[in-house]
């Protein structure tokens, strides 16, 4: 069932409290569906954006340059970011989650290994193709790989769900249904968890504070606790539950914000082809892959990264449309439509275009029909970069004294990026440069930052929050230990891609649904321990004495009725 708990209220107590209902917090409610686990989900937004609940995520960037205010970088809503996700999809590979000599703070608790059961299930969760990202997945596109030096650069794909109309998947709207229909999950919206409470001892949560923007406040207790808030607000609400442990909960060690990280993603430099080997131009079509598109890339190899000493990193091709280009063309008519001016420029162009109709007719139907970027003619190509940062303690989130509507001490981020996140870059650009010379395919031109000391003003982050409840079995150095527990507090657990040590070059969406799916069977197993044994499925219902109002009448929620 999903309610609106600014009028109708939640139960006292659950089995498992899932804070956040956002990609996180909605693939680990699915989990138990129909299971005999009573589930309450309080998501702190309603089912549309609402500016007075974004602004809750508000925050200071005193760091780097990162987006201006820390609302601008996230979405405080029912499905959280995948409100406005890009839908890339890839997953980490096996050197992401090793420990690196040369990366400090590097290596997972859990293997890749340990993991492909679960980004095979978290896949399906994204509405896209069949399991293909690696090189073979040229094959089942009926083409072939250009074959770069497999100690330089190894090929890959990503998948994004925008075909057929299907667009991004939008988890609450995908998920709805489903959890709206199970009578052993509760979805509670405009729920904002303003504090965890712990038992006397400090040992165990016990306990929630909610709070709805209109002024209701109420507690519920629960087994098991889940944090799926995001990378960023996972570490306030640590941070402010301080009644008891004063560095906040889970912060003996004071790792709680610190190595957050974000993926560095900027164009690094421009290809011109060899007119004579057009084949790069593959490496730049979005392919047509089930429900989704395949995006071909490329990575640093391992080896490349251990050679060179350096972090991971990948490219992708952009087609460059110089302004005669009929796509170029198009784009600027329709502009110079909704400004009500045509140009006479214009005018020339389009009939230029239109002679060459041949090339622009299947451009236009690839565009319109199937999604995909034009083909056109495109020689030149931008390289795009994406990177990982080396985990770095002193890239950190804290809070400060502003509070918001709620009461709640807000974040700063104070974001850094070190000598050892620039360096891939320059070693990406060679590997590519030789590789392309070596083949004959074209000419790369670096971009004139990639060996300087400044970043682009390009640069911009997934926006991917990482790293800030890191996953680590020593608790000096981790927040949560493998199994995603926070350390040293028996009942509380954390989703999302604040508990990843590191962060590939992957977007990270696809691993830290797989991490869930894990944390999602480990919560089982406990759960089928300290639960008593029912014998048929609890309904999450409404008390009698929270009736909802509408008006001056008194309302009684039905179950299964959904909520708005
Ligand atoms: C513009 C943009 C583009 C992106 N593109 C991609 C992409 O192409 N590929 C990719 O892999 N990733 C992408 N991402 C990242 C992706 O959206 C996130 O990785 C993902 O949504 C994180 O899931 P989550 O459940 O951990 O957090 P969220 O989806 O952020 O959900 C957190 C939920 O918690 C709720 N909440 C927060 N605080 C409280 C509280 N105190 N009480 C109750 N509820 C609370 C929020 O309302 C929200 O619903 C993108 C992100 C953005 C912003």
């Amino acid at each position: 069932m999903i309610v609106d708990l600014r009028s109708c209220s939640h139960p006292a107590e659950v089995d498992l409290c899932i804070v956040g209902g956002g990609a996180a917090g909605i693939a680990l409610a699915r989990e138990f569906v129909g299971t005999k686990i009573n589930v309450a989900m309080l998501e702190s937004g309603g089912n549309d954006f609402n500016a007075e609940i974004q602004a809750l995520y508000d925050g200071e960037s005193i760091g780097e340059p990162y987006y201006q205010r820390l609302d601008q970088c996230r979405t405080r809503r029912f499905g959280g970011s995948t409100n406005c996700w890009g839908g890339m999809c890839t997953p980490m590979t096996e050197i992401d989650f090793r420990k690196r000599a040369w990366v400090p703070y590097s290596g997972w608790p859990i293997t890749n290994h340990d993991m492909q059961t679960y980004l095979k299930r978290a896949h399906k969760l994204c509405g896209i193709g069949p399991y293909a990202y690696d090189e073979d997945t040229w094959k089942v596109l009926g083409a072939s790989a250009i074959p770069f030096d497999p100690d330089k650069l190894w090929s890959h794909f990503w998948q994004i769900n925008n075909r057929h109309g299907d667009r991004q998947v939008r988890f609450a709207a995908k998920f709805r249904t489903e959890l709206e229909q199970a009578k052993n999950i509760g979805v509670y919206l405009h729920a904002n968890v303003t504090r965890l409470n712990l038992n006397h001892q400090g040992e165990r949560v016990e306990s929630l504070r909610i709070e709805t923007l209109e002024g209701r406040t109420s507690t519920i207790k629960a087994k098991l606790f889940v944090l799926a808030c995001g990378g960023i607000e996972n570490v306030r609400l640590l941070l402010v539950s301080d009644q008891q442990r004063t560095a906040g909960i889970g912060n003996d060690y004071d790792a709680v914000g610190r190595y957050f990280n974000e993926h560095l993603q900027a164009p690094c430099a421009t290809v011109k082809l060899n007119p004579k080997n057009v084949r790069f131009c593959d490496y730049s079509r979005l392919w047509p892959l089930g429900r989704s598109h395949a995006l071909p890339g490329l990575t640093l190899s391992p080896r490349a990264q251990e050679k060179h000493q350096t972090l991971n990193a990948s490219l992708s091709a952009d087609p460059v449309f110089h302004a005669d280009h009929a796509w170029t063309v198009i784009k600027n008519v329709r502009h110079d439509l909704a400004q009500r001016k045509l140009s006479v420029s214009a005018l020339k162009n389009v009939i230029r275009i239109l002679r060459g109709s041949r090339v622009l007719v299947p451009d236009v139907y690839r565009r319109m029909v199937h999604g995909g970027r034009p083909t056109g003619d495109p020689t030149e190509y931008t390289l795009y970069a994406r990177a990982e940062q080396a985990p770095n303690p002193a890239s950190r989130i804290r809070l400060t004294a502003e509070v918001d509507r709620l009461g709640m001490r807000k974040l700063a981020l104070d974001w850094h990026t070190t000598e050892m996140d620039r360096r891939a870059f320059p070693v990406l650009v060679d590997a590519a440069r030789t590789e392309f010379e070596r083949l004959g395919l074209g000419v790369v031109q670096e971009h004139a930052w990639v060996r300087e000391q400044a970043w682009p003003n390009t640069l911009a982050g997934g926006p991917h929050h990482m790293g800030t409840t890191r996953m680590s079995d020593d608790p000096r150095y981790g927040v949560v230990d493998r199994n995603a527990k926070v350390h040293g507090v028996q009942s509380l657990y954390i989703a999302g891609s604040s508990v990843f040590p590191t962060g590939g070059h992957a977007n990270c969406t696809l691993t830290l649904l797989a991490t869930t799916l894990r944390l999602a069977d480990r919560l089982k197993k406990e759960l089928a321990r300290i639960v008593p044994s029912r014998a048929h499925v609890p309904a999450v219902l409404v008390p009698d004495l929270l009736l909802a109002t509408q008006g001056n009448a008194p309302v009684r929620w039905t179950p299964g009725a959904g909520g708005r």
